[in-house]
């Protein structure tokens, strides 16, 4: 007998490859088929990752079955295994993330529609009567909704059905969705708009990997320049897949009816909130390739897109495209090598684009767009300072006077204002007037934020929380424990305060209604609103006319190698928020270093220079985008046991040109619930391959079960 030929099967689970088993004659699987196949003791769904030819000389146990579900694309399993090697992570590790709608495999359930058939009732009673009636009624619906109209039970609605009263009809409950016709009329373009799009169409045409960074200040309408980009691509090819990636879910209702009103058309969306029925119709219409538009948050770059074309990453700068739970990896630069993976076009957009993006433009590598104004009459927002050492704020209050009369003149005019402050909670310091203790959270020994909305102090490490105690645990004093400095519910206190008539919301991670908020700062239903920097991503308030920055420097300091970049691209984002068409807005910065040079650069508006010290920074220091960074995160509930862990990693660190290991450290969060950290950073030069560097290491290096090894190839948080 003919030997069978081979399947390496890939698990998606953390095991180092993937497996070969036998093909039995009677099953024909293929690359990307799910499959059943023994596992240790047990049986597990897996990939065919690819078929070898037979080999007579090895006893392999077979296959069991195929499983159903739409084949993984061959572009997706090469996803999966550069990631792998890329993020120094098992391949089946990878392949979870992409199998995350595990619910999609299975065949889409079905429901029965009912409608007036030709077929004579037979007996006939009341009950009959009703559901024909209702029939005749409604059309076509469900036996349920058949039934309850009728008032009578499904049976009579089935044996109607048996007669040929009524007639069937099965479909799948998830739809496919509709597709867009990108020939509909858009908004009409400006010049300046209609110039970028014509450079984006010209990259759609000449087809493969392109990149581009439409690079425009805030409100400059960079969402119908690349919805120019998307209608080229679906005229060029029918087939074309096309994913739009959102950092904030509250941005995606605004995009979603956008992108209805140009393509007649709803996406498919993908993100945590979309719930398992959404999700379980996305995942399964990519996979056949019948969705042809996606909107989804990061982990959408992992869906099984069959024929992907272009992928574009709005607000591009945006730190949420970094996941550092669980797999770690920034989505934006992913997105990148997915498209070129599947030769496809990524355009990256944004007001204030990472340097990373902006350094890949200057070097030709990405085609820089500009879009360097607002539509029409739309000006961007006057910013200035307001120097605190000068006017400060009075004692137990956030805003300084200036700043209230701008607030006052605002209101009087009937315009909206934003007050931005990224703390959440009511006070980040909660400290005992008798004996100065501070109350910090039992796992990570953080400062506990006081919550009065709900009345507790909360840890924003880890939420753990518990009530506002009476007296202090320290010595005891009665009403001793007293809140220090703002958070958004403090600043919201005294807005209230102040503005008595004023309508006054709060907006940050802690409120559960972010759409809601957002229609209505839309609709003028609120006045002031106060907000963490969840306000300051990419929404469009017409009315909204004045942006005050509580703290403009909040953020300076700190060892985190992007902290200015970051706080620059911040106060560029939320003073983007003031000023519409024909209203001009201001921005203004509460601050007490005035003379610090994000902060002249900003109000100068003068992108260039800020982008010169930070890159001439950056250089010297070897950092990206001029250098690498990864980092090794080492965790243990035994502080010895991580604490020799570490010393043997870093003794096992191979030695390169180009490289140098710093640490082990213990970062600012030393203990998280209970786990003891030691952090170990890998600085190396551009020309070394960071990943492969990292599996030579971790390769040398035995870590006992009892300590976690997380790898993160590009970290972006240091505490
Ligand atoms: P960005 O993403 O660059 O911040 P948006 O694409 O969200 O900007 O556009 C900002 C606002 O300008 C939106 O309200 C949009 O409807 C409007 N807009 C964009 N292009 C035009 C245009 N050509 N004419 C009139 N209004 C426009």
């Amino acid at each position: 007998m003919p030997a069978r030929p081979i399947a390496a099967i890939l698990f998606p689970l953390p095991l180092p490859e993937a497996f070969d088993y036998e093909v039995p004659e009677d099953l024909d699987v293929r690359p990307g088929d799910h499959v059943v196949a023994p596992l240790g003791k047990r049986s597990a769904r897996g990939v065919v990752w690819s078929l070898k030819p037979a080999d007579a000389a090895r006893a392999l146990k077979p296959v069991e079955a195929v499983a159903g579900g739409p084949p993984l694309p061959e572009g997706t399993r090469n996803f999966v295994d550069w990631l792998a090697r890329y993020l120094v992570q098992p391949p089946g590790i990878i392949l979870r993330a992409v199998l995350r709608s595990s619910e999609a495999l299975k065949p889409s359930p079905t429901e029965t529609l009912y409608r007036p058939g030709t077929g004579e009732p037979g007996r006939m009673t009341e009950a009959r009567q009703r559901v024909l009636d209702a029939a005749a009624e409604l059309g076509e619906a469900t036996g349920a909704d058949l039934a309850r109209q009728a008032g009578v039970s499904a049976s009579v609605v089935k044996g109607l059905a048996r007669a040929g009263a009524l007639e069937q009809t099965i479909r799948p409950v998830d739809p496919p969705y509709d597709a867009p016709d990108p020939d509909r009329d858009g908004i009409e373009l400006t010049a300046m708009q209609a110039e970028a799009a014509g450079v984006l169409r010209r990259l759609v045409r000449a087809g493969g990997f392109q990149a581009a960074l439409l690079d425009g200040v805030t409100g400059s309408g960079k969402t119908e320049v690349y919805f120019e980009a998307i209608a080229e691509q679906l005229r060029q090819d029918q087939q074309a897949q096309i994913l739009i990636m959102l950092p904030e879910i509250a941005l995606t209702e605004a995009v979603l009816s956008r992108f209805k009103v140009r393509f007649g058309a709803e996406p498919a969306l993908w993100h945590s909130g979309a719930g398992p029925k959404n999700r379980r119709r996305a995942w399964r219409e990519v996979a056949e390739g019948r969705a042809r538009i996606v909107v989804g948050a990061r982990s959408a770059l992992f869906l099984p897109f069959r024929h992907l074309r272009m992928i574009v990453v709005d607000e591009e700068h945006d730190p949420t495209y970094k996941q550092d739970e669980g797999l770690a990896y920034q989505a934006r630069d992913l997105a990148l090598v997915r498209a070129k993976l599947d030769g496809a076009m990524a355009v990256l957009a944004s007001a204030t684009p990472s340097l990373e993006s902006l350094a890949n433009a200057q070097a030709g590598r990405y085609v820089h767009v500009r879009l360097a104004a607002r539509p029409g009459t739309a000006v961007l927002p006057e910013i200035g300072t307001i120097d605190l050492r000068e006017t400060p704020a009075e004692s137990g209050s956030w805003m300084s006077p200036p700043l209230v009369q701008a607030v006052a003149e605002t209101c009087a005019r009937g315009e909206q204002s934003l007050l931005y402050l990224n703390r959440r909670g009511y006070a980040p310091l909660v400290l005992c007037r008798t004996c100065g203790h501070r109350m910090v959270s039992p796992d990570t020994q953080s400062y506990l934020v006081e919550h009065r909305y709900t009345g507790r102090l909360v840890c924003h490490v880890t939420g753990f929380s518990m009530p506002k105690p009476k007296a202090c645990p320290e010595c005891g004093a009665e009403e001793s424990l007293t809140s220090v400095g703002p958070g958004v519910e403090r600043v919201a206190e005294e807005a209230r305060r102040r503005f008595p008539e004023a309508r006054v919301d709060i907006y940050s991670s802690d409120s559960h209604r972010g759409p809601e908020i957002v229609a209505a700062m839309e609709r003028g239903e609120i006045d002031i609103l106060v907000g963490t920097q969840i306000a300051a991503k990419g929404h469009n308030f017409p009315n909204l006319t004045l942006v005050g920055v509580i703290d403009a420097d909040l953020g300076l300091a700190g060892g985190d190698p992007r902290a200015g970049e970051r706080t620059y691209q911040t106060l560029v984002q939320v003073a983007g928020r003031a000023g519409r068409a024909d209203r001009p807005g201001r921005a203004l910065l509460q601050t007490h270093q005035p003379e610090h040079d994000a902060i002249q650069a900003l109000i100068a508006g003068d992108r260039d220079r800020f982008l010169e010290m930070e890159f001439a920074a950056r250089e010297m220091l070897g950092l990206p985008p001029f250098g690498r960074l990864a980092a090794i995160g080492l965790m243990s509930q035994d502080p010895a046991n991580v604490e020799k862990s570490a010393a043997v990693w870093a003794a096992a660190a191979p030695v390169t040109d180009g490289v140098e290991i710093w640490g082990p450290a213990e970062p600012p969060r030393a203990m998280v619930r209970g786990w003891h950290r030691r952090r170990i950073l890998v600085r190396a030069d551009k020309s070394v391959d960071i990943s492969a560097y990292l599996r030579a290491w971790a390769g040398r290096v035995k870590t006992p079960a009892s300590v976690r090894v997380s790898i993160d190839v590009e970290p972006y948080s240091f505490i």
